[in-house]
């Protein structure tokens, strides 16, 4: 940890494992050179903002523009009592070049924060002592790294990171909710409304669940963006309203293409009792190529495929209705696929709530 700490302190980037995902670290402060390393070691494009890691909410006020110190949005307080140390990020108004690197927010007045849980994340951080913007450890378009062979397999060769930290396997494994409730001022209700930018590791429901057992509920709405779902608008399970733009991102990284291994990811609609006709469908296209199925458990395609003497790869995803198990073995999952070469990945889709619109949100952009 010292070793990785003396890295950072010279510029360098430091791979290590968060609970969300693994990074790739570097400092996230104005004067750092380190930035521009991020970008080139992922090819990340130069319009995604990085989001800024932290050791403790003190390190905040170094990041945060100091003439917003007391206009923070009141929900503010609550999401981080509740969620902090984990995986919700938070857009807080900082002044790029200043504070920040102006690299780190690619040009925006907003920088989005979060505090991990890992504790090999949080002891790097108060090693280091250095704010740390940290995307996905892989390279851009890939899914993301929940291992450090991850990490190893997509910057291997490279001239950064300067080491990898292997802190085991990460235990949520898809990246941080992205949420803001920053306003342009000229609402005078009183009233906040949480936008939830990108689906991750806090479910719209809990958000909505905290701000609901904080008596907000009147003062506060949920409103989820960037995401289209499957089933009716608006979602009836709970107070979240969606926006109904189809896709329109609201966060410069959510129109890029994402999670997709070297394999063709399908996306089944799981059936109890698929008909011959869909079976065939399915199946039909895929003679002689070489099948992979990442499978609920009890999966009726899995049984089929194996009925039909379709040798194929399978890999469980876990139970039905298991989001936080299914969401911590979905990139691995699509990974092991790739290391064992098949042609074509058929995904089992999972519901809707919870997690499960995490999962559903990254299985759809890896199958394009
Ligand atoms: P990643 O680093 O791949 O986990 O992606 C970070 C996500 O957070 C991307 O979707 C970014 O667009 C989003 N993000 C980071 N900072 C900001 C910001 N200041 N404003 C809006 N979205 C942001
Ligand atoms: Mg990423």
């Amino acid at each position: 940890l010292k070793k990785a700490a003396e890295y950072l302190k010279q510029g360098r980037l430091v791979a290590f494992p968060t609970e969300t995902v693994y990074g790739l670290g570097g400092s996230a402060m104005a004067n750092s050179d380190a930035i521009p390393k991020i970008f080139a070691t992922k090819g990340r494009p130069s319009d995604n903002p990085l989001i800024v890691h932290i050791a403790s909410r003190s390190q905040l006020d170094s990041l945060v523009d100091p003439s917003y110190k007391n206009r923070l949005p009141r929900c503010y307080t609550t999401l981080m009592d509740k969620f902090w140390p984990g995986p919700l990020t938070l857009l807080f108004p900082t002044i790029p070049g200043q504070q920040v690197s102006e690299k780190v927010t690619c040009g925006l007045r907003t920088v989005g924060i979060r505090m991990p849980a890992h504790p090999v994340a949080r002891a790097l951080l108060a090693i280091s002592n250095i704010p740390l913007a940290a995307p996905s450890a892989n390279t851009s378009g890939r899914p993301s790294t929940t291992k450090a062979s991850h990490v190893a397999f997509d910057l291997e060769g490279k001239d950064e990171p300067a080491c990898i930290l292997d802190g085991g396997e990460c235990s949520v494994g898809v990246e941080s909710t992205v949420v803001t409730a920053l306003s342009d001022g000229t609402d005078t209700s009183g009233k906040e409304t949480l936008r939830v930018l990108r689906l991750g590791g806090v479910s719209p429901e809990n958000l909505q669940c905290c701000i609901d057992e904080a008596g907000l509920s009147e003062q506060v709405s949920v409103q989820m963006e960037a995401y289209t779902p499957s089933t009716l608008l608006p979602d009836k399970a709970m107070n979240v309203h969606i926006a109904k733009d189809t896709f329109i991102p609201s966060t410069p990284g959510m129109k890029y293409k994402h999670y997709s291994p070297d394999a063709k990811v399908i996306l089944v609609q799981r059936s109890e009792n698929p008909s011959a006709v869909s079976l065939s469908k399915v199946l039909s296209p895929l003679k002689g190529k070489k099948v992979g199925i990442l499978h609920l458990e009890n999966s009726p395609l899995l049984s089929a495929l194996k009925a039909q003497d379709l040798g194929c790869l399978s890999i469980s995803m876990g139970t039905e209705g298991q989001y936080e198990e299914q969401a911590a073995r979905l990139f691995s999952g699509l990974r092991s696929m790739d290391e064992q070469h098949v042609d074509v990945i058929l995904v089992e889709a999972v519901k809707e709530e919870g997690l499960g619109r995490t999962v559903m949100e990254r299985l759809r952009k890896s199958a394009g």
